[in-house]
């Protein structure tokens, strides 16, 4: 009986951040901002209560120029972003889309503060690894990872951190902003010949290519996780749980598979949480030509996430 009881309670689940405000028009785009509410919608139809889904505010600007230029913030602000700088984003500007990109990042924040308190925590949403100090590029107005790491220091919630960002694109912005600090481990596994077309240093890049599939991409990630995790040993894993690696994305042109991909997530999560170190998962990329397919990508991201978080926390 007690066993039996013991099994229903730990039908929990963990924190999901999410707002029905992660929604903004951006008129025809290969950006599917639509993926957040279907993943929401499914999570819902799956079970999971609404007490396990956490809505977020806006970040304020103080933890934002814990990152970003005044002067790159107050273009965003002001609607002032040149057409040169608005082209390098490739998103067009909307009042809406600042508040969309401020949002996100006050998310992010949320999740790991969520992942430190209990181990596992899902933003279904973030990951703009993109986004430099002073400007945006590729989709990423605004470096929601650096932000909420850089917060979590000043805080003292954490003394190291580690990135793990599985985006098909380099996370160049996320290298970039953290090259000089020793506490935060950045560590990207993209595809070469893709955007960024300049690419920046990472603690560890691993550079695929064009084609390279499951098994290139598994082999070269258990050479440094769980490696990587025992040797740095921080206080918070970020993973970025891109869904563009996968063989039919539109802007990747590697080529795993639904089943690899979910190799992938259990290399990342389940390494981490043997050590008891806590994950935060962000979904960044994702543009499969059917939007179904990332949706079911992301969802199987998060469906492992649920069961090594009841198995491990
Ligand atoms: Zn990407």
């Amino acid at each position: 009986m007690f066993k039996f009881l013991k099994s229903i309670l730990k039908r929990s689940a963990p924190k999901f951040v999410y707002s029905n405000k992660y929604w903004v028009n951006i008129g025809n785009h290969v950006f599917p901002v639509e993926k957040y509410r279907l993943i929401y919608e499914n999570l819902i139809k799956k079970g999971i209560k609404r007490k396990y889904i956490i809505t977020p505010n806006p970040a304020n600007e103080e933890d934002i120029l814990l990152v970003h230029t005044p002067k790159y913030v107050k273009k965003l602000k002001t609607g002032s972003l040149s057409s040169r700088e608005i082209m390098t984003l490739e998103l067009p500007y909307s009042k809406e889309l600042m508040y969309f990109a401020w949002l996100f990042v006050g998310g992010t924040i949320e999740t790991f503060k969520l992942a430190l308190k209990e181990g596992v925590a899902i933003h279904v949403g973030g990951g703009f690894h993109h986004a430099f100090p002073d400007h945006g590029e590729g989709f990423c107005i605004l470096n929601d990872i650096a932000i909420g790491l850089r917060k979590l220091k000043k805080e003292n919630k954490i003394k190291k951190g580690m990135v793990i960002d599985c985006d098909v694109h380099q996370g160049n912005g996320t290298a970039f902003i953290f090259s000089k600090e020793s506490d935060i481990f950045t560590f990207s596994i993209h595809q070469m010949d893709n955007y960024p077309a300049e690419k920046q240093k990472s603690d560890i890049d691993i550079g695929l290519w064009s084609g390279d599939g499951d098994w290139e991409y598994l082999e070269a990630l258990k050479k440094f996780i769980p490696k990587i995790y025992t040797d740095f040993n921080p206080d918070l894993i970020v993973y970025l749980a891109g869904a563009d690696p996968y063989e039919k994305d539109q802007l990747g042109g590697l080529k795993l598979s639904k089943k690899g991909l979910q190799e992938r997530d259990k290399i990342v999560i389940e390494n981490a949480l043997k050590l008891k170190i806590p994950v935060a998962i962000l979904l960044a990329g994702g543009y499969a030509f059917d939007v179904k397919n990332t949706v079911e990508i992301h969802l199987n991201t998060i469906n492992l996430a649920i069961k090594l978080f009841r198995k491990y926390t």
